[in-house]
């Protein structure tokens, strides 16, 4: 029998955590921000980066700058919604992915 309550919650998981679609370019590009330029291997992917798996290689333990919800529970919770700084993100992951030829120009 399905389990309603699981349903809920699973859904409710979804839409309040960062929908990340594993593609890697925010890996690949770390020296286009300063926040992240330190991990940059010297052309812009990240030294932290299995190029294999396209899996960060440090993920448990990768910074916080890398993991939008705990990045936004941690700084910016009294500025702005969780849905806006999502929303920020999700611009730049497009923005990537359209530089890459991964979503067609509008
Ligand atoms: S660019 Fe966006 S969708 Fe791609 S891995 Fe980074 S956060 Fe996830
Ligand atoms: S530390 Fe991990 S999550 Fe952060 S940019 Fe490098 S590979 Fe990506």
């Amino acid at each position: 029998m399905q389990n309603i309550y699981l349903d809920w919650w699973e859904f409710w998981l979804t839409i309040e955590k960062f929908n990340c679609n594993g593609c890697g370019l925010c890996c690949r590009n770390v020296d286009k921000s300063f926040l992240t330029v330190d991990f940059d291997r010297g052309d812009g992917v990240c030294k932290n980066l299995n190029l294999e798996t396209n899996l960060c290689k440090i993920y448990y333990q990768r910074p916080i700058v890398c993991n939008v919800d705990a990045y936004y529970d941690k700084f910016l919770s009294n500025l702005m919604s969780r849905e806006d700084f999502h929303n920020l993100n999700y611009k730049v992951c497009e923005k990537l992915k359209k530089r890459e030829g991964l979503i067609p120009p509008r």
